[in-house]
């Protein structure tokens, strides 16, 4: 049995290399991940109205209902009037309270951490000021699995179970072997990131797996916006390290090898600056954190210090460019020159229907976004920039660890049963 149920096949193509229901035959499985999609894509509603939207009895709903009541995936509220005729009946809604899905991150500067409930309220979050460039992998990982394993006894001291966690890295993605293939900014060239990781947590850690930043980020930003027929999204990560996640036809763009959004290696400034992955010119040595921080501030200026939080350090920026410091001003208008070009680029290529600018082209964007716009309009081929909105990212610095998180408790939407077998409640 299945239904047509909008918008819900896109959000799962979205996510492809998910754990699959791996019992085929147990129908009642998938049914149970059925009816709580419908829940997340189209809101609470009564039992009668699930049957309606499903094409599944009655009586099956009923006990499929009961069961994700009973294993907290779901509730039953406020009665729901439907129409004039019939019965009222409980409205049933997503629930998920007692489960998470954590997205951990490296990024250049910073790890953290952020923790989803199955509604994506954040139930936990941290960010620790790390150098990651002068660390080896292995310090890395093991700071990294240290705050993983603290936030997850947190939780489940809380009576909350962690379902799975996604290792968001700033890199090229090995899917099939979980190894971080090539990280120009951090320095890293196949790392056995994931099975590191395992080693780490041990055998009772959740399910984990392994995805590149600007992937994660565009999943979190696909997942946020509200458009039903939006299916053509560029996320661009504005980082030490720039990057774009691609969602085409509503679909995640891997490419052959995992490369595909490597954008921040485009060599649009020939001759240009040293860039970290040994070439010259490439268009994050334009418009990175790093060629912003270089514009803004002397190296022994605190803001280009990494022991300090990212955010902190841009707060100062922001005031100084409110403040009308004209290095600041200046460094801000350089990123927005070098910024559109490639944009207007990229649009060429993919012509998505939505932009997201994360990172700090987000932060910054008051001082960035109209003259991206212009140039962009002046620039693409087609009329009206084909169609596409360039937006400010309203995640802030959050979005490939908010990503992983949802990526994590994908599982649960696909095999709702499996994944709390997975994961035994302890209480
Ligand atoms: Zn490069």
């Amino acid at each position: 049995m299945k239904a047509d149920l909008h918008g819900t096949g896109a959000r799962e193509l979205a996510m492809a290399g998910l754990p699959k229901v791996s019992d085929r035959s147990s129908i009642r499985r998938s049914n149970l991940g059925l009816v709580l999609r419908l829940l997340r894509d189209e809101g609470p509603r009564s039992r009668a109205r699930i049957a309606t939207d499903t094409g599944l009895p009655k009586a099956t709903v009923s006990s499929l209902v009961t069961e994700l009541v009973e294993s907290g995936l779901a509730r039953e509220g406020e009665v729901e009037r439907e129409g004039t005729v019939g019965r009222p009946g409980l409205a049933v809604e997503i629930d998920g309270s007692t489960v998470c899905g954590i997205g951990a991150e490296i990024n250049v500067d910073y790890l953290s951490i952020l923790a989803l409930d199955l509604r994506g309220t954040v139930i936990a979050e941290r960010r620790i000021a790390f150098d990651v460039r002068t660390a080896s992998p292995d310090a890395v990982l093991d700071a990294i699995a240290d705050t993983i394993r603290r936030t997850v006894d947190e939780l489940r001291a809380d009576g909350i179970r962690t379902i799975g966690v996604t290792l968001a890295a700033p890199g090229v993605i090995d899917m099939k072997r979980g190894r971080v293939s090539y990280a120009s900014n951090i320095g890293w060239r196949d790392v056995d990131a994931l099975a590191g990781l395992a080693r780490r947590l041990g055998p009772d850690a959740p399910p984990l797996h392994l995805e590149n930043d600007a992937k994660l980020g565009a999943i979190a930003e696909y997942l946020a916006v509200s458009a039903p027929d939006m299916h053509d999204l560029l996320y661009l990560t504005g980082e030490i390290g720039v990057g774009a996640g691609i969602i085409a036809g509503g679909q995640l763009l891997r490419g052959t090898a995992g490369h595909a959004g490597e954008v921040g290696h485009l060599p649009l400034d020939p001759g240009g600056r040293l860039c970290a992955c040994g070439r010259r010119g490439c268009w994050e040595t334009q418009v990175g954190l790093a060629a912003l921080l270089r514009a803004a501030a002397d190296p022994d200026d605190p803001v280009c210090d990494p022991s300090v939080d990212l955010e902190q350090r841009l707060a100062e920026l922001m005031r100084r460019a409110k403040a009308g410091d004209p290095r600041t001003l200046d460094a801000l208008d350089a990123i927005a020159t070098a910024l559109g070009p490639g944009i207007a680029l990229l649009l060429d290529v993919l012509n998505p229907q939505l932009l997201v600018l994360g990172g700090h082209f987000a932060f910054f964007g008051q001082y960035l976004i109209d003259q991206v716009r212009h140039t962009v309009h002046q620039t693409v081929m087609a009329p009206d920039a084909g169609g596409c909105e360039i937006v400010l990212s309203t995640l802030g610095f959050t979005a490939a660890a908010r990503g992983g998180a949802c990526l994590a408790l994908d599982a649960v939407y696909q095999d709702p049963a499996g994944s709390l077998l997975l994961q035994p409640a302890r209480r």
